[in-house]
This record gives C-alpha cells, sequence and structure tokens, in this order.
C-alpha cells in the first residue's frame, strides 16, 4: 500500500492528517489515539488504585497501624495507640454501608500537643504513608478570617488538592496537618474588643471544614487567579489532625488539678506530677482556658499530647528508625563504595552536642551534616574506602565556631 493511504485504525485519519501514525503488526495508530487511550489507561489506573486503598484499609487493624508508626516514630507510646485508634476509626467509618439505624458515627479528627520538633508532623506524615493517602501540611499562622491579608482557610484544601495531583476522591479521602493551632487562640477573654482577625475569627471559619461542608476551592489558590474555576471539595471525609506547642498550658493543668486536689496532701501530689511531663493530664477543658472556642474543641474529639525527646530517644532516632538519619548517611557513603562506621561514642556526643544545644530532633541532622561534610567532599573518587568517625573525630569537625551557627540558626 503507498504511504500515503496508511490510516489509524482507531479513528480512521489519513496520515497526512495525523502528525504521527505508529504501525503494529498489522494495524496502525495515530498520534490522536494514543493520547486518548492514555488517558483511558490513567483513569482506570486512578479508580483502580482508590478501591485497592480501601481494601487495604479495612485490613488495617490498630495495632498494625501503630507497629508501621513504630518503625518510623521512636517513644510517643500513648501517642501512636490513640492515633492507630483514631484513624482506624476514622476509615471504618467511611467504609461503613449506608445504614438506617441512625447512628452516626462522629469524626475522630485529633489534636495533639506538644513541645515543638518532638514528632508531631511525622506522626501524621507517616500515617498518610501507611494508607497512601494525599496529606496537606498547613501552618495555622498564615490563615487569616476571608477579606484580610493572609490565606483563606479554604487554600488548606488547594494545598490537599495539589498533593492529591487534583484527584477530587483522593483529596477527600486524604489528611490535612494543622500546625500550631495553638497560635490562633482567642487573645483576649474579651473577643469583641477588638477584631481578632488570624484568632478566633480564623477558628470560627475551620469551624465549617472541620465538620464537614462542600467548600468551592480555587485550584490555585489566592486571589491572584480571578478567573480559575472552582473545584468542589466535600470535607466530610478528610481527617484532620491539629498540632501544636501550646506554650504555658501546664500552667493551665497544674492551676486546675490544683484546685481539685485541695486538701488531703495536695501540694506533695503537684510536685511529683511537676517532675513529670504535665501534658500527660490534659483534658479539653485547658484546651478552653488557653483560648480554644469550646466548637473547635468539640470537633476535634481526640486529644493527646507528645512526650520531650530525652537522651535515650534522642539516641534511637539517630539509628533506629526505617530511614534514620545515620542509615541515609551510610547509604549515600554507599554510593561510593565507601563503608561508614561511627563508633557508639560518636553518636553519644553527637545527642550530648544536641542537648546541650537545644537543637532537639531537628539539629540531630544538622550536626551530622556538620561531623560528615568534609569526607562527603573529600572522599568520593578517591582509593578511601571506609570511613571511621570516633568521637574525637567527631569532636574535631564540630569545631566551637560550627556549634554556634548551628545554634544560631535554629
Ligand atoms: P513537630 O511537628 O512536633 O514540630 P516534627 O515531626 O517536625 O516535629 O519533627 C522534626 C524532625 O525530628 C522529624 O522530621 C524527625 O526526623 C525528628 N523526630 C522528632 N521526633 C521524633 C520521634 N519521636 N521519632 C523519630 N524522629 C523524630
Amino acid at each position: 500500500m503507498p504511504k500515503e493511504d496508511l490510516e489509524c485504525s482507531f479513528c480512521g485519519r489519513k496520515k497526512a492528517e495525523t502528525n504521527l501514525l505508529i504501525a503494529g503488526l498489522d494495524a496502525h495508530i495515530c498520534d490522536r489515539c494514543i493520547e486518548q487511550a492514555h488517558g483511558i489507561v490513567v483513569e482506570e489506573a486512578l479508580h483502580s488504585t482508590n478501591s485497592e486503598l480501601s481494601k487495604e484499609l479495612i485490613l488495617k487493624k490498630p495495632k498494625s497501624i501503630k507497629e508501621f508508626l513504630d518503625d518510623y516514630v521512636i517513644g510517643q507510646e500513648h501517642t501512636k495507640k490513640v492515633m492507630s485508634v483514631a484513624v482506624y476509626n476514622h476509615y471504618k467509618r467511611l467504609l461503613q454501608p449506608k445504614s438506617d439505624d441512625e447512628i452516626e458515627i462522629q469524626k475522630s479528627n485529633i489534636i495533639m500537643v506538644g513541645q515543638t520538633g518532638t514528632g508531631k508532623t511525622l506522626v501524621a506524615k507517616t500515617i498518610a504513608r501507611m494508607l497512601n493517602v494525599p496529606i496537606a501540611l498547613v501552618d495555622a499562622t498564615v490563615l487569616t478570617e476571608a477579606g484580610y491579608v493572609g490565606e483563606d482557610v479554604e487554600s488548606i484544601l488547594t494545598r490537599l488538592l495539589q498533593a492529591a495531583d487534583y484527584n477530587v476522591e483522593k483529596a477527600q479521602n486524604g489528611i490535612v496537618f494543622i500546625d500550631e493551632i495553638d497560635k490562633i487562640a482567642r487573645k483576649s477573654d474579651n473577643p469583641s474588643i477588638t477584631r481578632d482577625v488570624s484568632g478566633e475569627g480564623v477558628q470560627q471559619a475551620l469551624l465549617k471544614l472541620l465538620e464537614g461542608t462542600t467548600v468551592n476551592v480555587p485550584p490555585k489558590g489566592g486571589r491572584k487567579h480571578p478567573d480559575q474555576k472552582f473545584i468542589e471539595v466535600n470535607t466530610e471525609n478528610i481527617l484532620f489532625i491539629a498540632g501544636g506547642a501550646f506554650d504555658g498550658i501546664d500552667k493551665h493543668i497544674s492551676k486546675r488539678l490544683n484546685m481539685q486536689t485541695v486538701g488531703f496532701s495536695a501540694s506533695k501530689k503537684t510536685d511529683t506530677m511537676e517532675r513529670d511531663n504535665m501534658l500527660k493530664y490534659i483534658i479539653p477543658r485547658d484546651l478552653k482556658d488557653y483560648g480554644l472556642i469550646p466548637e473547635i474543641i468539640g470537633r476535634l474529639p481526640v486529644l493527646t499530647y507528645m512526650n520531650p525527646l530525652d537522651k535515650g530517644t534522642l539516641r534511637a532516632i539517630l539509628t533506629e528508625p526505617k530511614n534514620a538519619i545515620i542509615k541515609q548517611y551510610k547509604k549515600l557513603f554507599e554510593m561510593d563504595e565507601i563503608e561508614l562506621v561511627i563508633t557508639e561514642e560518636a553518636l553519644d556526643f553527637i545527642v550530648e552536642q544536641a542537648i546541650e544545644y537545644k537543637l532537639g530532633a531537628r539539629g540531630l541532622r544538622s550536626l551530622c551534616e556538620a561531623v560528615l561534610t568534609d569526607a562527603m567532599f573529600e572522599l568520593p573518587g578517591t582509593e578511601e574506602n571506609k570511613l571511621h568517625v570516633t568521637k574525637s573525630y567527631a569532636e574535631e569537625k564540630l569545631s566551637k565556631s560550627t556549634i554556634k551557627k548551628l545554634k544560631a540558626v535554629s
């Protein structure tokens, strides 16, 4: 057959009408049909992952959720247990067939209270990774009431859509982590004195999202793109996890505990408690005293706390999680066929530095980076196939000036 007579076996276009005509065994396909077919394949694939997702979700019991968390998050046993149950119940609620027994299971949105750097974001991210659902990490401090400078609360859903590659169904089953929720606490007890643009107003705006509503979401966020089409997102099945340090909330807790224990050996009781993590005794009322409005607290029914990271935990964070920092460096060196060996003393030394300079878990990485940068620069391409990091090696690399710099950025 002459070349110009060839045609697409799918749409019948002649070769001249196509940009590209690809030959098969005894058929041809044009560029347009390839694109169309590709669209169908992608659509199908998304569809099947969604139903696979639900199958996977129903199989994960709280214990296996906790086991998954154990691989990545050190300590924080209480939070891991509470989260496992909350997440399990949340997805059980999603997967339950509609029934008419009028028992409506409430959403188990979660609020985590604990110092910065104790793993709140890590827990939320790990849950999302396990469930293979999209997650949006947002900071409550940038949110303002609609109409004011800053971001509207709808921008949260824009982020979630982006994380879900604009697959609305996936986004609607996703997770939103709202960090620094304590920063939008009501500043004064009298809400009417001044307009509290970034405080109570935002809490009110968040309420609707938390309880479940349909929102028209600008896909690119912000008000800079006035002509963009809105995407409708229903927040009913989105799991919201809020986190905050709530600096000073321990005073509210101890005050309350003191009041309750007035009388026999009251002072002794609080004395021993204080040496502990006060957050252990947190109840929703403390959040209210701190300035969260009762409606918000009601929509975040699962309340849990994080423990400060002690020396043993920091030491374990260096080497134990599945993607522990030291494991990552070992792998990086391995790619250059260099074996990285770090002595126990060197690791202890790094942890001591993190504690001494109050760098926390986030500082561990910067400290390791400071210790290993020279070697990562010098060794690749040389004959060297082993790096032995001892305490004195680490001490030398972490010269005083470097630590000072690390402290300055923390
Ligand atoms: P937060 O959200 O509480 O401020 P992050 O979750 O962002 O803290 O923690 C910062 C980093 O510190 C994490 O990326 C992780 O590497 C490390 N980290 C903190 N806590 C833990 C923990 N309990 N287990 C393992 N790593 C942790």
